[in-house]
């Protein structure tokens, strides 16, 4: 496709989405309430937006960011949206906030208390992205409007009242459980936000939830049941300590692309801990080579009693600080890249090798085949992670070295591997074994997933339990009273 028929496609995608979800606005509904819109995260795993309408209270859950396009698409009549629940702060799930306060919402947005101090350091982030096309002004809008509320503490507000559960996948991640007061009787919904997966040891185990009348639930990883070696999470990452080791005694380096928030603290710790069993050598240095990550770092140090009782026992109080780990702004890190003489473990970011310092690492390190790229999270079709799991014999990388853009093809000697053990989304098992013990459940959503993925769990939850799963286009809008 050429540039002029690539931009009409967008624009015309654009357009009937957004015609679309003005189309499904309140005022052409009746009073078939309570109701669900999809305003995001449906049939797709980005820009997680859910609008519940119960006749007397509109609001939503989560306000997310998609991948690329689409982030200005805003549910109708914003001012008439009373609050926000956010079930955490990846930008999937709060990136539009910003977007919503400029189009007219004044709400508040509710969440646990480490959601509240993270979001802010995701949404300046994404605004240096989005090349400020927001008011600055709807930015403090945005973070003025964020109040936090415990984990288990009911709040109600109107006919509605909900509470946020344990989720294991992000510090401060929640699922929701929502009570609405109708006439009669109180229709329970479960919001699942993203549900972890048991492997990260920083985060207590996801919680049950006991009830409820409609499920909407994530479904990444919806078609993948995993095996795992072991039910303790520090356990499953034996073989990508081993791997790290055994390079480092080789006298290679180790370069881990993480994403800054929430993978880049797992993967630390975990090296904390095989360096302690002796699996990773003593001596070695741990760079954290991202301010990003540093700051949310700091994050899960003042949230000691959000974290796993592992956590706690393992640093006994002084979390995530080890005498190996150095934290450091990308620059420092990269300049003292080739010439320490201990080894040397790098965590920097982009997880996916696309942007800031891990171009840079990798363009020291690829033509070393002692050296060792491990590989920790989804990579991106076409990203240079990606290219570079798949075994491609040459790579072209984008970097900025001294204040200027560069790109060179290189020819990787690197040694790659991919490990699925820091997954922070529970597997087609974890999903079903979460939905088994509600209790009630006349239908599942299933969303944020891909449809091939949500399509196989879907199918799973009618033949294990007999439930109605289905899998809503962007835009529709479900009434619940109907079920
Ligand atoms: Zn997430």
């Amino acid at each position: 496709m050429n540039k002029k028929f690539k931009l009409l496609f967008v624009v015309a995608s654009v357009t009937i989405i957004v015609s679309g979800l003005r189309l499904a606005g309140k005022w052409q509904s009746g009073d078939d309430y309570p109701a669900i819109r999809f305003c995001g995260g449906a049939s797709e795993v980005g820009g997680s937006c859910y609008l519940v309408e119960t006749g007397e209270t509109s609001f939503l859950v989560d306000c997310g960011a998609f991948g690329s396009l689409g982030n200005d698409i805003i549910p109708s009549h914003p001012e008439d949206i009373s609050f926000v629940l956010l079930t955490h702060a990846h930008s999937d799930h709060c990136g539009r906030l910003p977007e919503l306060y400029a189009a007219g919402f004044r709400g508040k947005v509710f969440c646990t208390p480490p959601t509240a101090a993270i979001v802010p350091i995701m949404l300046r982030m994404s605004r240096s992205f989005k090349q400020k096309k927001v008011p600055e002004k709807d930015y403090n809008r945005a973070l003025a409007g964020l109040e936090s509320i415990n984990f288990g503490r009911e709040k109600r507000l109107k006919d509605i009242s909900f509470k946020f559960r344990r989720a294991e996948h992000l510090l401060g991640a929640a699922f929701i459980e929502i009570s609405i007061a109708q006439q009669e009787d109180t229709m329970k919904i479960v919001f699942s936000g993203d549900l972890g997966s048991g492997n990260l040891v920083l985060l207590p185990p996801l919680q049950e939830c006991r009830k409820a009348d409609f499920v909407v639930m994530e479904s990444t990883y919806g078609g993948v049941a995993r095996e795992y070696d072991s039910d303790i999470p520090i356990e499953r990452h034996r073989e990508f300590a081993q791997a790290v080791g055994k390079a480092l005694e080789q006298g290679g380096d180790v370069l881990i692309p993480a994403f800054t928030l929430g993978r880049t603290q797992a993967v630390i710790a975990v090296i904390d801990w095989y360096i302690d069993k002796g699996i990773i050598p003593s001596g070695t240095i741990v760079y954290a080579d991202s301010p990003t990550a540093v700051k949310i770092t700091g994050i899960y140090r003042d949230y000691p009693g959000e974290l796993s009782g592992w956590a706690n026992e393992f640093y006994a109080g002084d979390i995530l600080r080890h005498p190996a780990l150095r934290e450091t702004g990308s620059s420092s890190s990269v300049g003292v890249h080739g010439r320490i003489h201990r080894p040397s473990i790098f965590i920097s970011s982009s997880g996916d090798l696309q942007h800031a310092s891990s171009p840079r690492h990798l363009m020291k390190m690829f033509d070393n085949g002692k050296n060792l790229l491990c590989i920790v999270g989804w990579q991106p079709p076409g990203s240079l992670g990606r290219r570079l799991v798949e075994g491609e014999e040459t790579v072209l990388v984008r970097y900025r070295d001294k204040g200027k853009n560069r790109k060179d093809w290189i020819s990787p000697l690197i040694q790659v591997r991919k490990f699925h053990s820091f997954s922070g989304h529970a597997d087609q098992n974890a999903l079903l074994s979460w939905l088994k013990n509600i209790e009630g459940v006349k239908k599942v959503f299933l969303v944020h997933g891909e449809v091939d993925q949500a399509k196989v769990l879907a199918e799973k939850i009618d033949a294990q339990f007999g439930i109605d799963a289905v899998i809503p286009r962007l835009g529709e809008r479900v009434a619940l009273s109907e079920n």
